[in-house]
Order: C-alpha cells, then sequence, then structure tokens
C-alpha cells in the first residue's frame, strides 16, 4: 500500500479585536463562538490586539479586553500579537506592491469619491503622484472572487464592479485594516477565522491580498451579527454597554443562547470555566443560522 494520508493541518483559530473600547456582548459573542470552534477541534486559540489606528485607539481598552476574555474563561494559548509591533512588515509588502505596479499613489480626496460607490480609478495611471499626501491602492484584477464560508454558504463577488482597486495605505499614513489582517493571518497561520457577518464584505478583501501576496487563506465562518432589542447591531459605535465583569456566567449563558446552544437554566450560576466546557462539548455551528441578526434580550 502506497496510500498515505494527507498531513493533519492542526487547527488555529483567533479573535483580534480593536482595542476602541471594552469587551461588549456582541465582541463576547464572536470571542465565544471562535474559542469554541477552536477547542471543540482540538486547536488552539490566538489573540490579536489590532491596534494600527492610534486616532481610534482608546488607551488601557487592550488590558481591559483581556481581563475580559480571562475573567470569562477564555484563555488564549501564546502571546497576545500587537499589530502595531508589525509596522516595518507591512510597510514592506506595501513597497513591494508598489514596485511591482501591482498597487499605485492616490490623492482623491473624500469629497471627490462621494458619489462613487466603487473607487473610479481616477489616479490609476497617474505616475506623478509619490507617497506625499497620497493613499495608495492596490489594484483589483478584473475577475470573480469566491470562498466558501461555513455558515453563510457560497460568497461571490467581482472584483473590479463589487470592490474596485481599494486602499491598504491610508493618506494620514496609516496601514489599512485589510493588509494588515490578510498578512497577520496568514503569519500566525491562522487555519480558520469565525468571526461577525459584519466583515463578509472585509473577508473579500482580506482573501484577494493574500492570493495576490500568496500567503495562505484560512477557512470563514461569518455568525449572524447580535442584534439588541432596539433592533440594532451592537457595537461601540451605537453604545452597546460594556460587559458587567460581575455578571460573567450570566454574560457566558446568554452568549451560548445567542449561539443557539441550549444550556440548561441551572448553568446560570455555574463559574465561567464550566460554561465554556460546557460549549465546547456541545458546539455545533450547523445550528448558527445563517440570516443576520440574532435577537438577544439583554439584562
Ligand atoms: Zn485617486
Amino acid at each position: 500500500m502506497n496510500d498515505t494520508l494527507p498531513p493533519v493541518v492542526p487547527y488555529i483559530g483567533r479573535f483580534a479585536p480593536s482595542p476602541t473600547g471594552p469587551l461588549h456582548f456582541g465582541s463576547l459573542v464572536s470571542a465565544l463562538a471562535s474559542f469554541l470552534d477552536a477547542k471543540a477541534n482540538q486547536g488552539r486559540w490566538l489573540v490579536r490586539l489590532e491596534d494600527i489606528d492610534p486616532p481610534r485607539t482608546q488607551p488601557g481598552a487592550d488590558k481591559k479586553i483581556l481581563c475580559a476574555l480571562e475573567a470569562h474563561g477564555l484563555h488564549w494559548n501564546d502571546e497576545v500579537l500587537y499589530q502595531s509591533s508589525n509596522l516595518p512588515a507591512y510597510r514592506h509588502i506595501i513597497d513591494t506592491l508598489i514596485s511591482d505596479n501591482q498597487a499605485y499613489y492616490c490623492d482623491c480626496s473624500r469629497q471627490m469619491l462621494k458619489n462613487y460607490p466603487v473607487y473610479p480609478g481616477f489616479c490609476v495611471s497617474n505616475d506623478k503622484l509619490t507617497s506625499e499626501n497620497a493613499a495608495i491602492r492596490v489594484r483589483v484584477k478584473d475577475e470573480d472572487l469566491v470562498f466558501e464560508d461555513e455558515i453563510q454558504g457560497r460568497q461571490s463577488q467581482q472584483l473590479r464592479k463589487d470592490i474596485g482597486d481599494f486602499v491598504i495605505f491610508r493618506k494620514d499614513g496609516l496601514v489599512a485594516y485589510q493588509l494588515a489582517v490578510a498578512v497577520d493571518d496568514s503569519r500566525q497561520r491562522i487555519t480558520k477565522v469565525v468571526r461577525g457577518s459584519d466583515l463578509l464584505d472585509s473577508t473579500f478583501r482580506q482573501v484577494y491580498l493574500q492570493k495576490l501576496l500568496q500567503l495562505n487563506t484560512p477557512g470563514y465562518a461569518h455568525i449572524p451579527v447580535i442584534i439588541g432589542t432596539d433592533g440594532k447591531k451592537l457595537s461601540k459605535q451605537n453604545y452597546a454597554k460594556p460587559l458587567d465583569p460581575k455578571n460573567t456566567s450570566n454574560n457566558l449563558y446568554l452568549a451560548l443562547k445567542a449561539l443557539k446552544l441550549e444550556p440548561s437554566r441551572d448553568l446560570i450560576n455555574a463559574p465561567p470555566s464550566e460554561l465554556v466546557q460546557w460549549g465546547v462539548v456541545h458546539w455545533d455551528i450547523g445550528k448558527i443560522p445563517r440570516k443576520l441578526g440574532i435577537e438577544v434580550h439583554l439584562p
């Protein structure tokens, strides 16, 4: 027999919050989903802090997020990666894309672009522009990009028509989120990204960059976003309340319910480690609905 089994790729998942505020219920659900999927697959679970947007970063939010994860029994493997420590690597990749003519400078103002849903390519052949006060856009190819999402099913967009050449380096001198995420998911050998479906559109950009840079692309599962009783998505923007650190068991109980698991009522007051362990044993990604918006009645 010459049959050899393909090598088993160990599962590596991640949770990657931006330290722009404390953890709220919606982000707890995302963190828990990615943790449970990793642990139910005997995987590792990493935490990465996406702190490359200083104007939006809130001092001390990183520590608060990490404390909240630990208080909820979500213990990560390895050291926490801060994206700000990778800036030279991102810069190097951006410079290479420019020198390979895969990316170009763009000095269009927000005002100039406000009536265009997709970048119309004003700067595509303007070779007079330099890094002074210009953003950098990556060229997209005239093709479809397709990926399989474990919850949302097959996803497809036409790169030129739906996305257009997009920004990888901002006019204000900051590396764009899409590039940093695409690079780090590959550098950290992430095999599966479980996160909120509000990031589905970003995934196309990240997968495109990974293909262009010949990096690994992880698998994806986008969970529906959590809708509060007011009908709005919970987020820092609409002031979702920070999680109450005195209520960790109740927070986890509700998060398990949001993920369509059915913890019995006597687990409400169980310690976080027990609730999380219960979740690992009962995790079933197939139960998560595709539809956007899991409504949760918060206390
Ligand atoms: Zn432009």
